[in-house]
């Protein structure tokens, strides 16, 4: 709707100024820049880049103007096109890539490094093809990178990606799920000593992941609220402790398969909710309120027993078991159906009054 309003304005403004100047727009070169991009911004890539082949102003303009860009729609060629779009789009910000059949290979990402260099947001999700040349070359040319998804790709090397981490200090988004080979202790170890800045972090279904790559990332990544440890079976109550104690404004864990877990970690997290509590600076936010955990996966953790986890539970208010919220996820645990959320107490005391209702 916003965008809307704005194309009219910018038609109002071509009005006037084309009146003023008693000029009038007989090609598509005159169409002014402002409102190329304008009209760009609501059409999709696919369009953006026929449109910059149309003619060397419409390139200039798009080239200067273009931020975003997802190719992600592109089944075959995507290879191709990057290379030949990298060099134009030397201002991009943030770049789609996702694969369903890899098509990528390191050629292309070194052309991105080469030209792109302010760089945000990079989306490389199910590369399989790329190798550690990428990674090398993306920390040389892209230190502004805040947001990277390399969630699939089997090709890199944990010392690789610790080089990266090195670089490109800003990153706060990080997604590994599923690089098994990359997402190891010392991979670990190298974003909590250089990312201080990390917000989220998916780690699923890496299963070299083990305690002392986590407690790395919780002394070193206090401001962690998304964190996915799904599927990492190595790690035990030690990890969950680190973040407890450091990970304050912890929104999110997954602990999905991680048999080692036991009532110890949930005791824990529990406390932290007390510990944030007093903490003095968290009484000063007025947002107080929004922290706390509100996401938990603690499905196939077969060791926890109720009171721990509905100690939890009681704790943290946003964790809810009922159906339709949903957010402390304990399927497969058969021994905790009797933890429950605030709700179904709520709604065990609203019962007795419900009833003549329902005797209609
Ligand atoms: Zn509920």
């Amino acid at each position: 709707m916003r965008e809307t309003e704005g194309l009219n304005s910018s038609f109002e403004k071509l009005m006037v100024f084309g009146a003023a100047e008693s000029m009038s727009i007989t090609e598509w070169k005159d169409v002014p820049v402002e409102l190329l991009l304008r009209i760009l911004s609501l059409v999709d890539d696919q369009t953006v880049i026929v449109a910059s082949g149309v003619c060397h102003g419409w390139r200039d303009a798009i080239s200067w103007g273009l931020t975003r860009l997802s190719l992600s729609w592109c089944k075959r060629s995507m290879n191709d096109l990057v290379l030949s779009l990298a060099p134009k789009f030397t201002k991009l910000q943030a770049l789609g890539l996702r694969q369903d059949t890899p098509q990528l290979h390191d050629d292309a990402v070194e052309a991105i490094a080469a030209h792109c260099h302010e760089l945000q947001e990079l989306d490389l999700s199910k590369s399989f093809r790329l190798t550690d040349r990428s990674l090398y070359a993306l920390a040389v040319g892209c230190p502004e990178l805040v947001k990277l998804n390399i969630s699939g790709c089997t090709g890199f090397s944990d010392t690789a990606l610790g080089y990266l981490t090195g670089c490109c200090r800003k990153l706060k988004t990080l997604n590994l799920c599923g690089c098994v080979r990359t997402a190891t202790d010392r991979a670990l170890k190298a974003i909590g000593y250089n990312c201080h800045q990390m917000q989220s972090l998916n780690l699923g279904w890496c299963d070299r992941v083990g305690d002392e790559g986590v407690k790395s990332l919780a002394y070193g990544c206090p401001n962690l609220r998304a964190l996915d440890l799904c599927g990492c079976v190595l790690i035990t109550d030690d990890s969950v402790v680190a973040l407890a104690n450091n990970c304050l404004h912890l929104r999110s864990l997954g602990l999905y398969f991680c048999q080692n877990i036991t009532d110890r970690a949930m005791y824990s997290l529990a406390q932290s909710r007390v510990k944030n509590k007093h903490d003095v600076w968290a009484s000063m936010k007025s947002r107080y309120e929004e922290e706390g955990l509100t996401n938990l996966n603690i499905s196939q953790c077969t060791a926890l027993t109720p009171p721990a986890v509905q100690a939890l539970c009681d704790s943290f208010p946003d964790l809810h078991t009922c159906p339709g919220r949903h957010s402390l996820i304990i399927s497969g645990c058969l021994n905790l159906t009797s933890v429950h959320c605030a709700c179904a107490s709520m709604q065990a005391h609203r019962a007795p009054h419900a009833m003549p209702h329902l005797a209609h």
